[in-house]
């Protein structure tokens, strides 16, 4: 970054992006603390005045709305976007930044449930003022996970590096966007959404910010199995058309194998043995079918990605948005 860039940036009108699906155990505690850090950073000279908490609710069936409401009621430092059904979280924060970027000169995506260290945000904006146009939250460590969180997240990101996608390892979302990395992501029109492995492949300076997860404030994980299995398919699906060349260099084994049995099997004929083991023929069609099968699956993963594609249907619906201009006294 030159340093025409740092004396070009101003102090920044900062919006907190904050998905909530059923979160209702835990939205008033974090509304307090995301509230108090906001209006200390403001206090501090760090970000300017007209910043907001943007709670995106993501078709909650609890009272998440309704608490929600009354928070922003009280006080318009909060302002609540709040979505027509369940459109995940990566479209939740797609359509809180999307809301915000008229506003806002910054935007950081954080989770409701406090598991990520507020205080890092100090970080982050040094880094924006440093002239970065996205910074990156990465944990620390994985302490509060489960093993079997833990494994299947070192696994995956193996997997993800291995098939060429640029994800930032232990990076979830936690991450501060400037107005113009937000203007480049919303050139994008993709249906299937990965936040995480989208954003490093637009360029921009970029830095990292390290900090600690903790436990969940209250309530539970919102990521089902099911979540995580469809995030993960879709990280690897709409990052990388590596799987399918695998599938074509399978392919080619397969043929050159089939190839030297024929060959094989021709010459015994030739020699008169012309009655081969059964085991053989069960293992060259078992294997034949199974490969086949997998590849099917893995071509009908991208031939569905392309049918939701070529559909060009909106990424999430807004019902309803709250937000209020004026300055942010508590009444
Ligand atoms: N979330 C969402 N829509 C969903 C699932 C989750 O907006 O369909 C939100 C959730 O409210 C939380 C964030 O995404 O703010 C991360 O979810 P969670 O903390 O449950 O995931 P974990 O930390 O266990 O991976
Ligand atoms: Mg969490």
């Amino acid at each position: 970054m030159s340093e025409k860039d740092r004396n070009e940036r101003k102090t920044p009108v900062l919006y907190l992006v904050v998905p909530c699906y059923n979160e209702e155990e835990v939205i008033e505690k974090s509304a307090v603390v995301l509230g108090e850090k906001l209006q200390r950073l403001q206090r501090e000279g760090k970000i300017a005045s007209g910043s907001k908490v943007m709670f995106v609710n993501d078709g909650s069936k609890d009272r998440t709305l309704a608490l929600l409401h009354q928070i922003a009621a009280r006080n318009a430092l909060y302002s609540v976007v709040s979505l027509s059904g369940n459109y995940g979280h990566q479209s939740a924060i797609l359509a809180g930044m999307m809301t915000a970027r008229p506003h806002a000169d910054a935007v950081v995506t954080i989770d409701a449930d406090l598991q990520q260290d507020i205080e890092a945000l100090d970080k982050f904006l040094e880094r924006y003022m440093d002239g970065c146009e996205v910074v990156y939250g990465v944990r620390n460590d994985r302490h509060s996970d489960g093993i079997f969180k833990k494994g299947t997240a070192t696994l995956y990101y193996g997997l993800m590096h291995l098939l060429g996608s640029k994800v930032i390892t232990n990076h979830a979302d936690y991450r501060l966007m400037s107005r113009k990395a937000l203007d480049a992501l919303a050139e994008y029109r993709e249906t299937n959404l990965f936040l995480r492995g989208l954003i490093p492949t637009m360029g921009f300076v970029s830095d990292v910010v390290y900090f600690d997860v903790k436990a969940r404030e209250a309530g539970h994980s919102k990521y089902t199995l099911s979540k995580m299995m469809t995030l993960a398919m879709d990280g690897i699906t709409s990052m990388s058309v590596r799987p399918l060349r695998m599938i074509s260099a399978l392919g080619f084994i397969v043929f050159v194998f089939s190839f030297v049995m024929s060959v094989l099997s021709l010459v015994d004929w030739a020699r008169g043995n012309n009655v081969p083991g059964y085991t053989t023929t069960m293992i060259v069609s078992l294997l034949i079918g199974g490969v086949t099968l997998l590849s099917l699956g893995i071509i009908g993963e991208y031939v569905g990605k392309i049918y939701m594609e070529t559909k060009h249907r909106p990424r999430y619906i807004i019902d309803s948005l709250v937000w209020r201009e004026e300055a942010q006294e508590d009444k």
